[in-house]
Parts: structure tokens; C-alpha cells; sequence
């Protein structure tokens, strides 16, 4: 059976978290995107209705949960502020490799306060070498005794300045075939050594903190490492297939549906020839085609988070829900900029901030041709000749 429906359980969180997000992350979207704030202060009030733990299991402090109910959060905070949404699905991404690959006691260490908001974290994987180059990286950890010495730069990291817990990828070894070895290390604000770097200055997503996180000579005993030696690459390219890619699918789905509204109130309100332009059937078209990005998007996205919660790999279903979605959220916000006339590209509508935030999502998670590789490589496994 293939049911397309929600819950009622599920139709009830999503009303109470867009209370939430309609009073306090609407009227302050535009301030955000305009001053490059990332608004912390709000992280243990989101942590006290659940946003933040809500896939985490119940015995670390989360709502057990699944990653349906953790896409929805993402779509309702992006539907206002995109910037915000990457900040939160971030801290869900270092938590995802907390939960997928930290000891029974890691867990127990870190994971309450990330539910509840009184730390932030962030995953550091990309630097300036590639980011598509995952095994690239040039980030070093090596042994020292019972210590690793961590040492390197990450760059375009979000929520790398205000996070006091991040997962780091370090090279720490080579297999037989000459190959990077990666491990994960979790790294506390403080750590001597470690530390965020320039801050970068982004078209869109602003709202989110994002920049260099530097490593010199950073010392950590054994019990920083996450997972297993030499399995960092697994652990981090899960999360960011994933948790990366369902969370910028669903920001992409935040800004259509917000193109989707804004645009409809504005073609309603706005009069030419004596009526309101939503009359015109060239508007009405905009307006259909937006409505159909935004339902082909949702089905792929809330399907491969479907898959996830049942335990099935669904890194292709992510690919192809990234790669559409977001592309269609440029096509969306585009139309949305269209259909107001000059009154789009005025700031003082939301739809070219989203139209610049839809834009800055295109290499987050991976990027488009990375999405194009995974969906033909599967594709030529999977189809009949
Ligand atoms: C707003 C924002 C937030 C981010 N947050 C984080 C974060 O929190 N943590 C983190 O670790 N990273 C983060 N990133 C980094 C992001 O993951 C990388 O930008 C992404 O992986 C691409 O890497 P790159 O920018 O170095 O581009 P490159 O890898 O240098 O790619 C350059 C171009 O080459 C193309 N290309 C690369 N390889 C291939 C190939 N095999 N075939 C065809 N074309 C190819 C790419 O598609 C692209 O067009 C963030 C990025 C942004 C923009």
C-alpha cells in the first residue's frame, strides 16, 4: 500500500511548530538575512518544543522521532528563513554522526545538551582543496601515545564560529591501496588549538554563521574519537547523503512554498486594468507551475525520508531529491520575482531573498553534477537496457 498522507500525530506537530516558527522566526527572517545574524538565542527554546532532538532517541534527551518529522521542521523554518534552516539542520548532522557512530558513553555525554539546545554543534568536513574531493582532504590526524595531534582547515562551516561541539574529518592513515583513511573527532569549544576562522560573507542563507574552523596542533585524548579508526568517511558521507540532502531538499521545499504564497497574496492584492492580476491567465500559469514543483518535490523528499525511517538506504532517493528540489526552488523563486513585476527584486519582499537563498543552496549537501553522477550511476545499475 502506498499511503501519501501524514498522520494525525504528525499534522499535529507540524501545527504546533508553525506557531512556534510564525511568531518568532517570521517577523525576524529579513532582519537575519539583512545583518548575517545566526539567532543562537533561540536554540533552547527550539530544544525545549523538540526541534532539535526531534530523531534523537528518548533516552538521550530527543523526541524519538523519525526523519519525517525532522523534515518538516526544516520545510517550516526554511519556508520563512532558508539562513536559519541550514543553521538547524547542521546541528542535526553533527548529532546524526554522534548517534550513528559515538560510544554508549559519548552519547550520553554530548547528545542531552544538543537536544535541549544549551550547546550548539556543527559537522567540519569540506576544505579549500574541493569539497566533492571527499577523500582528498588534507586535514591530518596522528597518533601521540594514547593522544591524536589534529591539524588543518575547513572552510565554508556551518555554524562553525558559535558551535561548542564539532565533528571533525581527519586523514589518520592509508589502506593497501594507497588510499585516505579518514576518523572522526569531536572537538569542544576551548580545545587548545582549535577555533573558527574568517567568517564568509554569503548572497543567500545568511542567518547561518559559515567559514573557516582551524586546527593547530590540537591535541585530544582517544576518547574524541567517533566511530571506529578509519571510519570516518562512512560516517561522515552517511550523514551528509542523508541528513545533508533531506535537509536541503526540504529547505528547497520551504522556499517554494513560500515563493507559492507570496506570490499568490501578491497577485490578489495587486490591481491592473481593474482587477487583480491573479485574474490574468499568464500569472495563473507562474502560479501552476510553482504548485507542481513544489508537489513532485515533496514526494521525493518526504518519500526518502519514508525510506530512512524504515531503514532502507535511500542515498539515490536523496540525490534525486536534492538535485530537483533545489533546482526547482530557482525556477520558483524566479517565477515568484516574475509575477510581482519590479515589486520582486524590492527587498522589501521576501521572494529575492529567497530567490538568493535558493541560489546559495545549489552546493550545500553536494553539488548538483555530485547529485547527477549518484542518480546515473544508479540508474544505469538499476534500468533495463
Ligand atoms: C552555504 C553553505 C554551507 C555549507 N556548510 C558546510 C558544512 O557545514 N560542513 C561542510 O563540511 N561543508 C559545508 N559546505 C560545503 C559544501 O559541502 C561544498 O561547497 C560542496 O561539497 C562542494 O565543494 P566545493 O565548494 O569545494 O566545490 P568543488 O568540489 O570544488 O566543485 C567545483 C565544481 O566542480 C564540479 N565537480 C566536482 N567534482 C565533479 C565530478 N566528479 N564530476 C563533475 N563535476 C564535478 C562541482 O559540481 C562544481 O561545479 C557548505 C557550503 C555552502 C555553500
Amino acid at each position: 500500500m502506498i499511503d501519501f498522507t501524514f498522520t494525525e500525530d504528525q499534522d499535529m506537530l507540524k501545527t504546533a511548530f508553525r506557531e512556534f516558527i510564525e511568531a518568532e522566526i517570521a517577523p525576524n527572517a529579513a532582519k537575519w538575512d539583512e545583518q548575517d545574524l545566526c539567532p543562537v538565542e533561540l536554540w533552547p527554546r527550539m530544544g525545549e518544543i523538540g526541534m532539535l532532538g526531534i530523531f534523537i532517541p528518548e533516552e538521550y534527551g530527543g523526541a524519538g522521532l523519525g526523519h519525517i518529522e525532522r523534515i518538516m521542521v526544516i520545510e517550516e523554518i526554511a519556508r520563512y528563513s532558508a539562513g536559519l534552516a541550514i543553521a538547524v539542520f547542521t546541528h542535526h548532522l553533527a548529532m546524526g554522526a554522534i548517534l550513528d557512530g559515538a560510544s554508549e558513553e559519548q552519547k550520553k555525554k554530548y547528545l542531552p545538551e544538543l537536544c535541549a539546545g544549551t550547546k550548539i554543534c556543527g559537522l567540519a568536513v569540506t576544505e579549500p582543496g574541493g569539497g566533492s574531493d571527499f577523500t582528498g582532504q588534507k586535514t591530518t590526524g596522528v597518533k601521540d601515545g594514547d593522544n591524536w595531534v589534529i591539524n588543518g582547515r575547513k572552510c565554508f562551516i556551518t555554524n562553525g564560529g558559535p558551535a561548542d561541539i564539532t565533528v571533525v574529518t581527519a586523514v589518520t592513515g592509508q589502506d593497501d591501496r594507497g588510499r585516505n583513511q579518514l576518523s572522526c573527532f569531536l572537538f569542544e569549544k576551548g580545545d587548545e588549538g582549535f577555533g573558527p576562522g574568517r567568517k564568509e560573507h554569503k548572497m543567500g542563507l545568511r542567518g547561518s554563521w559559515t567559514g573557516d574552523v582551524i586546527m593547530d596542533e590540537v591535541k585530544v585524548s582517544a576518547d574524541r574519537l567517533i566511530g571506529a579508526e578509519g571510519a570516518g568517511a562512512g560516517l561522515g558521507m552517511k550523514q551528509i547523503g542523508e541528513i545533508g540532502r533531506a535537509s536541503m531538499s526540504a529547505i528547497g521545499l520551504g522556499i517554494m512554498r513560500g515563493s507559492l504564497e507570496e506570490s499568490i497574496k501578491f497577485a490578489n492584492e495587486r490591481i491592473l486594468y481593474g482587477k487583480p492580476i491573479s485574474k490574468l491567465q499568464a500569472i495563473q500559469f507562474h502560479i501552476a507551475e510553482i504548485r507542481t514543483w513544489y508537489e513532485a518535490a515533496r514526494l521525493l523528499t518526504y518519500r526518502a525520508a519514508s525510506l530512512k525511517d524504515k531503514g532502507v538506504s535511500a542515498i539515490t532517493e536523496f540525490a534525486l531529491a536534492k538535485y530537483f528540489s533545489v533546482d526547482m526552488a530557482v525556477k520558483a523563486s524566479q517565477n515568484a520575482i516574475e509575477l510581482m513585476g519590479g515589486y520582486g527584486v524590492m527587498t522589501e519582499y521576501p521572494v529575492e531573498r529567497f530567490h538568493r537563498d535558493a541560489l546559495a543552496s545549489i552546493s550545500s549537501g553536494g553539488t548538483t553534477e555530485i547529485q547527477k553522477l549518484i542518480i546515473a550511476g544508479d540508474t544505469l545499475r538499476s534500468f533495463k537496457a
